[in-house]
């Protein structure tokens, strides 16, 4: 306690701090509280401006508290402000979820207000420490002393709840100064009054003051008990206080201080607007009721506050008209969107279920495929085309089932769960509710997310979900909620059920030549204040990007590059730089760089040893080259390229296979007693997993060992098995869009996938040359080469 003596104003802790802020602080009003030398007392910082000098405070931790002469005053100005304070220090700061700061503030010493320097964005103040006057021992001074203490005495006897600790030293310090200020502190005085006290130039004074306040504060209590004792009840401490109250209010009233509304009739107000059910109305009422008992110095009052401001933002009845109009409908998703005819028809179809049952009802929609092709996209059309507001968010990486349905109210820090977060940032009840990624979501020891997942989308369920936090229920029948994933495999079986799937298989060049020209320029020029007078971009340039700049089954990195362009030419036209620019093949480099994907498959030569694969990923198909080496050794098999467990065991079949048909396959010596063979799956960082490599592996080990080269431009993919027989595997059409992207001439598919076909584009179909096979002999038949270069 050394450095916050108020004997030594410019003892050695504030000293410094003054000389170098040449006496300039921040300034945070107080609505109700008076900070005094010596105590550290805990604050709830709410408003925008003393959020901002707290900031400013956050480096040097040292502020100035002083309070309002009104609390209803929401921006006070400097004539609302008493003109001594304390300059205190920040000892700690916590954010609460509600915005509000809670900040631990420990007063150094008074200090008077010399000027203003700043109101705006926040206080700045110069100040002037306050000396404390030399304290002399007079006879009054003693007798003052003398009867404080056996008022105060007085005041517990009356009911007054003091904490132990400071019982103890008010009765046991001899400092009349020190002692004045605890018993300020640690009764129920008005802010007026404690001011007062706080200001006291003289030791005398200061006394004299606390006698009178003192006396009142008896009054009080004195009244309190009588109308206990007559009530016959014996009331708690908080019934008590609620009496004091209404005393205080009563005096507060004769002497005309009362004005304005309290917050608890803002509060009331507000619930009676908020349309809440009945069952959520008498809940907020209840809470209130808590709230107006609750002493003011309780934990509890932020909490129950932030509670009540959830219940009252929620959107209960708030609805947008919303109607369904199949042409309109069909109308906006056209306008929206490039192709995508297959989906947007599923969607017409579901839409128009809708409209006859009247409700939200049946299956929730699950928009499934890479990143970049048009999930969200469709999903935010689908609002406008209904006329209701569009909300998205992730779910991705939740393993918490609090996460979905809120924390218990029990819990510090708890608040709603991301459904009804989400239905209230929306701001209305029947809002478009798009959840991303819930393949994405997992289980473990908190809870299963996607149980209560279900419970929320579930139309015959979600007409009374219940939040944790909320208590009560709330109905989200109202909502349409859509769903994306890039993977089916992971969501959890229960929720998948429920789930009416829409695959989203991704674009082929010439779908996202025509998505770029007829949407996503026009759409980009628009963002960056450009136009096509200003900015040109030639279609070969477009393809340009496509072909080398861009690698993805959606049309999201391509976006990207196209704002990339412009943003370069919005800022030279920023800097003053105004012409029409047109970007060329020839020019593209300037604006982008170097090609990031530039040779082809078809490129490059063939190879003893490398397999072209095809693989699936959650972000669309993947052209991956296998490579398989010998060396000399003992006959083992080595495995890179961070493998699963499923594909390491294939990587094995592939070589049982390659040892029990040796002879066939023209295989010479003895390799499985003199060589080591060694496998190696490219992009390491990326797991791999699945037994639908085996065809590729089994390839580039038998093109090794037999010195065969494999032809590049041959995309395989396929399970084995042991006798060499090719199995079925998935991911079929991501895998023929990757082939066709990498401009590969065959693909050899096993003959079970060849109904997957089906749903590929009829162009990708004619520019690839299809081979079904049923077992290796047929697959080596196309993939080797015949002759050893
Ligand atoms: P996802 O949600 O599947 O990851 P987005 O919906 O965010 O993809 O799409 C990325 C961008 O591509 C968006 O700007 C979207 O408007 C655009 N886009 C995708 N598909 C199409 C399409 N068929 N027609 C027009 N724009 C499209």
């Amino acid at each position: 306690m050394a450095d916050i003596d108020d004997k030594k104003p410019w003892g050695s802790f504030l000293q410094p701090k003054i000389i170098k802020s040449k006496g300039i602080f921040p300034l945070i009003p107080l609505k109700d509280a008076v900070i005094f030398p010596y105590t550290a007392t805990s604050l709830m910082v709410k408003r925008k401006k003393s959020l901002k000098a707290l900031d400013a405070a956050k480096h040097d931790r040292m502020v100035v508290l002083v309070a309002q002469e009104k609390k209803e005053i929401v921006d006070p100005k400097p004539s609302d402000l008493y003109g001594v304070g304390t300059i205190s220090r920040i000892r700690e700061i916590n954010k609460l979820p509600d915005g509000t700061v809670k900040v631990l503030a420990e007063g150094i010493t008074r200090v008077k207000i010399k000027e203003f320097l700043e109101i705006e964005p926040f206080m700045k103040v110069r100040i002037e420490p306050l000396f404390r006057p030399a304290i002399e021992e007079t006879e009054i001074v003693e007798a003052l002393m003398y009867g404080i203490k056996n008022q105060f005495k007085q005041c517990i006897n009356l009911g007054a709840t003091v904490p132990l600790d400071a019982l103890l030293m008010i009765l046991n310090i001899t400092d009349p100064w020190q002692i004045a200020d605890l018993v300020v502190l640690n009764l129920d005085f008005k802010v007026e009054e404690k001011q007062r006290i706080l200001e006291s130039q003289n030791v005398e004074e200061k006394l004299q003051k606390l006698t009178e306040f003192l006396f009142r504060q008896i009054k009080i209590l004195k009244v309190a008990k009588k109308i206990t004792k007559e009530t016959g009840k014996e009331l708690g401490k908080i019934q008590k206080e609620i009496f004091l109250r209404e005393q205080l209010k009563a005096i507060e009233k004769e002497l005309g201080v009362a004005g304005g509304k309290t917050e608890i009739e803002e509060l009331k107000d507000k619930i009676e607007k908020a349309k809440m059910p009945k069952e959520a109305e008498e809940k907020a009422k209840k809470e209130l009721a808590r709230l107006e008992r609750m002493p003011s110095f309780s934990p509890e009052i932020s909490y129950i506050r932030t509670y009540l401001d959830w219940l009252i933002d929620l959107p209960w009845s708030k609805k947008t008209r919303s109607k369904i109009d199949l042409n309109q409908a069909q109308k906006i998703l056209d306008e929206d969107h490039y192709g995508l005819k297959k989906i947007k028809e599923r969607v017409l179809e579901y839409l128009a279920v809708q409209k006859l049952v009247g409700k939200i009802k049946g299956p929730i929609l699950c928009f499934v495929g890479p990143p970049g092709t048009g999930k969200t996209s469709i999903g935010k059309s689908i609002a406008r085309a209904l006329e209701r507001k569009f909300f998205h968010m992730s779910l991705g990486g939740i393993r918490d089932e609090a996460e979905i349905r809120g924390h218990r109210r029990t819990y510090v820090g708890a608040l709603p769960g991301r459904i009804i977060q989400g239905v209230n940032t929306a701001g209305t009840k029947n809002p478009v509710f798009m959840l991303d990624e819930i393949d994405k979501i997992g289980a473990d020891f908190r809870g299963d997310p996607s149980a209560a997942l279900l419970e929320a989308l579930d139309p015959e369920q979600n007409f009374a979900f219940s939040d944790h936090y909320l208590e009560i229920p709330f109905d989200l029948s109202n909502v349409m909620f859509i769903t994306t994933a890039n993977i089916l495999d992971t969501i959890p079986p229960a929720l998948r059920d429920r789930l009416e799937v829409i695959d989203f298989p991704g674009y082929i060049e010439e779908e996202k030549f025509y998505i770029a020209k007829g949407f996503l320029i026009p759409k980009q020029l628009k963002n960056h204040g450009l136009n096509e007078k200003l900015l040109f971009i030639t279609d070969p340039v477009t393809r340009t990007i496509i072909r080398e700049y861009t690698y993805e089954a959606g049309v999201r990195n391509l976006e990207r590059e196209i704002a990339s362009i412009c943003r370069k030419v919005a800022k030279e036209i920023a800097f003053g730089k105004k012409k029409l620019y047109k970007v060329t093949v020839d020019n593209l480099k300037d604006y982008l760089g170097p090609s990031k994907y530039h040779i082809t498959m078809a490129e490059k030569e063939d190879e003893i040893g490398v397999a072209t694969g095809l693989a699936w990923t959650p972000s669309g198909g993947e052209v991956l080259h296998i490579e398989a080496t010998k060396m000399l050794g003992k006959g083992s098999l080595i495995l890179t390229g961070h493998l699963g467990k499923v594909m390491k065991e294939s990587a094995q079949a592939a070589f049982s296979y390659a040892r029990a048909h040796a002879e066939k396959l023209g295989i010479k010596g003895e390799f499985y007693k003199d060589s080591d063979i060694h496998i190696h799956v490219p992009a390491g960082a990326i797991p791999k997993d699945g037994p639908s490599a085996g065809v590729a592996m089994a390839c580039a080990l038998v093109s090794i060992l037999s010195e065969k080269p494999i032809k590049r431009t041959v995309g395989m993919t396929g399970e084995v098995t042991l006798r060499g027989h090719i199995l079925e595997v998935g991911g079929i059409k991501e895998k023929v869009l990757a082939a066709h992207r990498a401009e590969l001439k065959t693909v050899v598919l096993p003959k079970d996938n060849k109904k997957d076909l089906e749903d590929i584009p009829k162009n990708v179909l004619t520019a690839l040359k299809f081979i079904f096979v049923e077992n290796m002999d047929e697959v080596l038949k196309v993939v080797l080469e015949k002759k050893a270069n």
